[in-house]
């Protein structure tokens, strides 16, 4: 795997010596001639490269968003056309059975434990991330009552994604608990006795920066909190080992990087240590010891099946199999190393030539340098058009996203999430490429980029 570091690197240092030539040159491509032709070079070493044949990817987009909505592996759709023709259309009902669907969520969730570090029959595919945080959250809770009574803090980070705050807030109020919020630099302190639980994402959905999961981990328990962890844009980007961890409730979201379509369920993992020492809230009959029994009262399933509730979609469902089917497909490539190698490298080179050519254009990276605290995406602050570079951006065909800072007096943020499955080095060198020429023509100061849209 070394080659992708050295390779990388190697460019990394020819962009920096590079770096005053090219920003008054950067429309006189000869001068990165060599460098495009290196990221070719990349592309066809790179053990990964067969993967991109696993997906549909429009013939001229470079699609650097799939932390916000991974790209359609190509045998989705007739995966699911096979659940609604043959499955719903001629087996009916029999097919909760006959295919499998009722157990599905466990099945499903058995294949993914593997890419988080779970253990088999620790985690189950269901629900949204929302929901899911809402009842880990809930059952933290509850056993931190039972275990340290007088501890009356959910610690959180400011800048954590809002739906997560959104829940923990609710579950303050049910559990007549304070949340707090910390800045990722003073985290240490602000983690005291008074902390019952700590709800954190894993990688920062705006700045890319990575937790140490085991040692914050390791600090949340010597004070004797709890651990929630949010993987949203961790599962499928980066390793993760919840087990050696030792973390104690996890979530995680099943359309970004695992690649699951949009609105995907989500995933849900409980330590063993802790899974059935409290019920989670929403308790539907899935998450019933003999949902067929149709008792009248409540008795919780042993196990991360509690943490079920109602019907899933199994359309839905069918979707995130496929996404599932690539990862193990990518095992022969070497997995989930590879896949991190890969997204090291990408990003390495996309920050080295952002570094180079943009930074004189006002945009600042604000994603960690340091390979073991970043994730899979870069973010580039700008002080002011962010929106309408995005949308000149994807005009051009380079699709990112714009995450805005005004309502939490933070920067706005150009978002660029790097998919090893399916994302070139090649494609970075070209994204960063029209990205320059975008801002030197000004273009994202035309009206047409200046119109908000619902989803950004
Ligand atoms: C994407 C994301 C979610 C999404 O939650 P949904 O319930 O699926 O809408 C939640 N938390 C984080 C940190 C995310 O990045």
């Amino acid at each position: 795997m070394n080659f992708w570091k050295s390779a990388a690197l190697e460019i990394y240092t020819h962009i920096r010596a590079q770096r005053l030539t090219s920003i008054h040159k950067t429309m006189n491509k000869s001068t990165h001639h060599t460098t495009r032709e290196a990221c070719i070079a990349l592309d066809q070493q790179d053990p990964l490269r067969a993967m991109r044949e696993a997906f549909v990817l429009p013939a001229s987009t470079i699609y650097l968003d799939g932390n916000s909505l991974g790209a359609l592996p190509k045998a989705t759709a007739a995966a699911v056309a096979k659940v609604v023709t043959q499955e719903w259309g001629q087996d009916l009902i029999q097919s909760w059975n006959t295919a499998g669907w009722f157990m599905s969520p466990q099945h499903q969730g058995n294949r993914l434990a593997s890419i988080v570090g779970a253990g088999t029959g620790e985690l189950v595919i269901t629900d949204t991330t929302s929901v899911n945080l809402y009842k880990v959250l809930c059952a933290a809770a509850e056993l931190a009552r039972k275990q340290h009574p007088s501890k009356r803090v959910l610690l959180s980070e400011a800048s954590n994604f809002p739906t997560d705050l959104y829940m923990a807030q609710s579950v303050c109020k049910h559990y007549d608990l304070r949340l707090e919020l910390t800045d990722a630099k003073d985290l240490a302190s602000a983690l005291n006795g008074d902390v019952a639980v700590l709800m954190l994402t894993h990688v920062n959905y705006r700045t890319g920066a990575m937790y140490d999961m085991a040692g914050v981990t390791h600090a949340a328990h010597a004070v004797g909190a709890l651990t929630v962890w949010d993987l949203a844009h961790s599962a499928g980007a980066v390793p993760v080992d919840l087990s050696s961890a030792n973390a104690d409730y996890a979530v995680g979201c099943g359309y970004k990087y695992l690649n699951g379509g949009p609105g995907a369920p989500a995933f849900v993992w409980a330590n063993p240590r802790v899974v059935s020492a409290t019920k989670q809230p929403l308790s539907g009959w899935w998450g019933h010891a003999l949902p067929f029994a149709f008792e009248a009262s409540y008795v919780p399933q042993i196990g991360i099946d509690q943490y079920l509730c109602g019907t899933q979609s199994m359309l839905a469902m069918a979707a995130m199999a496929c996404g599932l089917d690539v990862f193990e497909q990518a095992n022969a490539s070497g997995g989930m190393p590879a896949i991190r190698a890969k997204s090291l490298a990408l990003t390495d080179l996309f920050m080295g030539l952002c570094e180079a050519r943009c930074t004189a254009f006002g945009l600042i990276n604000v994603t960690p340098t340091a390979h073991q605290m970043r994730g899979s995406h870069v973010s580039l602050a700008t002080p002011n058009g962010g929106y309408a570079m995005i949308q000149a951006l994807i005009a051009r065909g380079v699709v990112g996203d714009f995450r805005g800072g005004a309502a939490t007096g933070e920067a706005d943020l150009l978002r660029f999430g790097f998919t090893p499955l399916y994302n070139r080095f090649v494609d970075v060198w070209d994204a960063v490429e029209h990205m320059v020429c975008m801002l030197q023509a000004n273009e994202w100061q035309r009206s047409e980029f200046n119109r908000t849209q619902v989803v950004t």
